[in-house]
């Protein structure tokens, strides 16, 4: 069974941006989201899941409302103490890789993991096997193909063991065949890990696949 510990609460949460203060990309949002758990945040292209994603994992400030990390209130916290939850706890997947350019598959994959000591080899080993990039190691991101370099984003953020996973539109770039390797390989080392998992995607396969379905419409999620 899994555990029913709420790791992330979210608490009438809302964001407008400078310059459009009436409308509201997110509305008075209430959200518990319990550990362990996988979840696919769905909605049109601009209903805000980006937004959503980016204020939980406290790269973007909210309007108004709280986000509760582990009963920690992160944008009530100093920018230090977010900087350290970020580092520590979570990670993010983007649709575009965000891969640094100028270091080594290999050392983009222990990027993250070495920032907060979790560098873990017999992990990376194991990891860099199921995946499939072996090969690769020693290439740069640009000498490799998009389904590649996601599967090093990807290894990169489980290496460092979050609690919580972000992904926004982690097949978004990719082809059918690819995209079907990605969410495997994804939900294959969630679940080894024991991470809770927070998925923007427009994949019904995908979404499918996941414990709970969320859907933004008109700032307001709903059960779906
Ligand atoms: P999605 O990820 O679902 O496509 P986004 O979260 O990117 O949606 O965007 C939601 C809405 O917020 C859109 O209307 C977008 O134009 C607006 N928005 C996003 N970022 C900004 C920004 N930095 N400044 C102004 N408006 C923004
Ligand atoms: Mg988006």
């Amino acid at each position: 069974m899994k555990p029913t510990k709420v790791i992330f609460k979210v608490k009438n949460l809302s964001k407008s941006y400078p310059g459009n203060e009436n409308h509201y990309t997110l509305k008075d949002i209430n959200l518990d989201i319990t550990q362990g758990s996988t979840i696919a945040l769905i909605g049109e292209s601009g209903s805000g899941k980006s937004t959503f994603l980016n204020i939980l994992s406290g790269l973007e400030p909210p309007t108004s409302g709280e986000v509760q990390f582990n009963n920690v209130s992160i944008w009530n916290s100093t920018e230090k103490e977010r900087a350290l939850i970020r580092r520590n706890e979570l990670a993010i997947i983007f649709q575009s890789f965000n891969l640094i350019n100028s270091l080594t598959v290999w050392q983009n994959i222990g990027f993250h993991a070495r920032l907060s000591g979790k560098w873990d080899s017999d992990l990376a080993e194991q990891l860099i096997e199921t995946a499939g990039l072996k090969n690769l190691l020693n290439r740069y991101p640009d000498q490799i193909s998009g389904g590649e370099q996601q599967r090093v984003a990807i290894l990169r953020a489980i290496i460092a063991k979050p609690k919580v996973l972000f992904a926004d539109e982690p097949t978004g770039n990719l082809d059918d065949q690819n995209s079907k390797v990605i969410i495997k390989m994804l939900l294959d080392m969630i679940n080894s890990i024991g991470a809770t998992l927070l998925v923007a995607t427009h994949s019904k396969a995908f979404a499918s696949k996941l414990d709970i379905k969320l859907k933004l419409k008109d700032g307001k999620l709903k059960s779906s």
